[in-house]
């Protein structure tokens, strides 16, 4: 009996994350994962924000002309201080993210499934989260997967990536048709060809519990 799961984190709930039993599927959405912890991110981001703005303009106020026609950055005492929380404010945010990604992938491996599929940051609906900047949203993929990879290790639960081509969200679970397009904003898979109506990522989760189950080792 191969034991998958889909996961889904609850709206209200700040630690603990419900996993879902469904058709024995396993995607790992690490921008739930994100979502979830909003208020607290947000909170730091918005701070962060309102200090680099401090700080550019900081640095506006205080730099000077040199001969050859290039700007001079000087400073200050304040700035330097000012420096330094926007680094602290930084690390924290970043450990925040980091714990919470713990924390998700901790209660993931607990449950032991046969093996994990993961898609490639290409593939995994990444774009969804319009919030975080590209390069934020690789750190955390990044991070979420290394973490997923080694918990798995430890736990002996084979871990697969997805081929970064394979498509998971266009493939019809039902009938393997795979669609043209499907943009994201389409929550809801609708098959062209056998019309069978899906949850766009339950969908996508039966592929990858297909694609995983094709190449795991016995
Ligand atoms: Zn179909």
């Amino acid at each position: 009996m191969i034991k998958t799961y889909k996961v889904m984190l609850l709206p209200n709930n700040k630690q603990t994350t419900k996993l879902f039993e469904c058709a024995g599927v396993a995607r790992w959405a690490y921008n739930w994962a994100l979502e979830q912890q909003q208020t607290k991110v947000k909170k730091v981001e918005k701070k962060l924000k309102r200090l680099q703005r401090k700080l550019s303009k900081k640095y506006e106020l205080n730099k000077t002309h040199t001969q050859g026609g290039e700007y001079r950055y000087r400073k200050t005492k304040n700035i330097k201080k000012l420096e330094l929380l926007v680094l602290k404010t930084y690390r924290r945010l970043k450990n925040i993210r980091r714990n919470y990604i713990h924390q998700i992938t901790t209660s993931l491996a607990r449950t032991k499934p046969e093996y994990v599929v993961m898609e490639d940051l290409n593939t995994c609906g990444m774009l969804k989260n319009r919030k975080l900047s590209k390069a934020i949203q690789e750190q955390v993929f990044h991070e979420f997967k290394r973490q997923m990879e080694y918990k798995c290790a430890w736990n002996k639960i084979q871990f697969i990536l997805a081929d970064r081509y394979y498509p998971s969200s266009k493939t019809c679970s039902r009938c393997y048709s795979i669609k043209d397009k499907l943009s994201l904003a389409e929550r809801t898979f609708i098959c062209d060809d056998c019309g069978y109506e899906i949850d766009r990522d339950l969908n996508a989760s039966i592929n990858l519990q297909r694609y995983g189950k094709s190449i795991v080792q016995h």
